[in-house]
């Protein structure tokens, strides 16, 4: 197979190409980890303060720059154009949040006897952040921010249908000033680029969020040269609905349609006490039929396309056209739509709820009692995230502790706040993003014993 190749980028809401961009090949990933490596070493030295600095002027680079990148997101991977813009913007708040954490990265000194014991929180050097398609903003940042700020160079492989937005925070960061090769994008396809990634022996870190196939494949290869990973993979999270909950907006269809269902996070298991199964099927039905799915530039959409031909081929896979469900609309003609899909007649050990789906499509299912809805939301190899809606907090309280997900909202469909760690249990990952510690998952931990007794004689 030749590692040359090149990307062709289309944009899902009408199959035109965007643009074509080269993919890196492993020779090019070699270059670029070896002058990785000599910026990183400048941008250690640096004193703390002017890390941070850089790091701020980046954030208002970016800042300057929000519609431009929004608008590149709405082309390259369909996201509505509101949404685009906040995830820009979400970019410059992880940035400047990264930044903060610069002069606050402290190791601790620990009592010992016969001398000084201090630990030292260095750079780990060069880390690859392996990006999908579904965030390709936002998620890019998640890795980026927090690994330049505590030091370390990056280098980012975007996923090959949304390389675009990742080359252009390239170019800002350069104009923002920030040292040459310290942050390099390196599009092309994951079993070329992202593979020389994984296995190159420069690369100290990778940090890939994906399918869990990919990240099992990634995690095997890493573990090779013990590498250390983190992962943010799959999910197929339960929207736990009690009869004594605010129905409404407990079973809000946006749980499950945001980004058209391509969201890790997606409530796609809409678990309902069977008490009000009835009312809920009805209040779903009336939502999906509201739904305004289009063009996603246009500001009354409310739904856009799916990412490819292919995404759309494998979500109509989990979707039979005589399957009991309750259905929204969606376009005609070129782009790759799908209409809001709620399944009734599912079994909760079938395809459809059990696989992740990426689209826009949730299964619906009744539960007994509290035991029976938790059994029923731990019954999946994933963990991501889940929400809970009951008026009771004991119960909340109980419910959250039951349920084994690492990002659970209560009375709320939230999962992702840059300030809260991020990240899943059993098959949705390894490690946390985000929040207060993000800065340390891109150190070592150095322990330095200094003694106080004096030579021996
Ligand atoms: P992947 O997990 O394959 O892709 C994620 C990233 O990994 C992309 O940048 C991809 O590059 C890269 N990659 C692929 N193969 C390798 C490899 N061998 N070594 C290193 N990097 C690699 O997801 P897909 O795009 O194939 O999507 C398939 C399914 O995965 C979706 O339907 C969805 O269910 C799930 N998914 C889940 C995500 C999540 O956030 N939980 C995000 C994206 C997908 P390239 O783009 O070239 O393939």
């Amino acid at each position: 197979m030749s590692s040359e190749h090149l990307l062709e980028v289309l944009n899902p809401a009408t199959e035109e190409v965007v643009a074509a961009v080269a993919g890196a090949s492993p020779a090019d990933v070699d270059t670029a980890v070896t002058r990785a490596a000599g910026a990183q070493r400048t941008w250690a030295a640096l004193a703390p303060a002017d890390r941070a600095r850089m790091l701020r002027r980046f954030a208002a680079v970016v800042d300057d720059h929000l519609e431009e990148l929004a608008r590149l997101e709405v082309r390259e991977a369909g996201h509505l154009i509101g949404n685009a813009r906040w995830e820009a913007g979400n970019v410059r708040d992880l940035l400047d949040y990264a930044a903060g954490g610069v002069e606050r990265l402290t190791g601790r000194q620990i009592p010992v006897p016969g001398g000084l014991d201090v630990t030292i929180l260095e750079p780990l050097g060069v880390v690859g952040v392996i990006a999908p398609w579904n965030f390709p903003l936002p998620i890019a940042a998640w890795g980026t921010a927090p690994a330049l700020a505590a030091g370390n160079a990056v280098l980012l492989k975007p996923a090959e249908t949304t390389p675009l937005t990742a080359l252009r925070l390239a170019e800002l960061a350069l104009e923002a000033g920030l040292p040459e090769h310290l942050f390099q994008v390196l599009p092309g396809r994951g079993d070329i680029t992202g593979d020389a990634l994984v296995r190159h022996p420069g690369v100290a870190k990778i940090v890939f969020t994906g399918s869990t196939r990919t990240g099992t494949r990634v995690a095997a290869l890493a573990a090779e040269q013990v590498k250390p990973v983190t992962l943010e993979l799959g999910g197929k999270s339960p929207n736990i609905v009690f009869a004594d909950a605010d129905l409404k907006t407990a079973v809000d269809p946006f749980s499950f349609l945001d980004n058209s269902g391509q969201d890790c996070c997606a409530r796609t298991r809409v678990l309902v006490q069977e008490s009000v199964y009835d009312e809920v099927r009805a209040l779903l039905a009336d939502a999906l039929a509201a739904v305004v799915v289009g063009d996603p530039a246009d500001e009354k959409t409310q739904m856009g396309p799916l990412i490819s031909r292919q995404q759309l081929d494998r979500v109509r896979g989990f979707v039979p056209d005589d399957a009991p469900a309750l259905r929204g609309s969606a376009p005609d003609g070129p782009g790759f739509w799908f209409p809001p899909t709620v399944l009734t007649g599912e079994r909760p050990d079938s395809r459809a709820a059990c696989e992740e789906i990426f689209g826009p499509v949730a299964v619906l299912l009744p539960f007994t009692d509290e035991e029976d809805g938790v059994r029923l939301a731990n019954d999946t190899p994933y963990g991501l995230s889940g929400s809970i809606w009951t008026r009771d907090v004991g119960r909340a309280l109980r419910v959250s502790r039951a349920v084994r997900a690492g990002n659970l909202s209560v009375n709320s469909h939230s999962s992702v706040r840059y300030w809260t760690p991020f990240g899943g249990y059993k098959q949705s990952g390894v490690g946390r993003e985000l929040g207060p510690d993000a800065l340390a998952a891109f150190t070592e931990t150095k322990n330095v014993f200094i003694s106080t007794e004096g030579p021996a004689l």
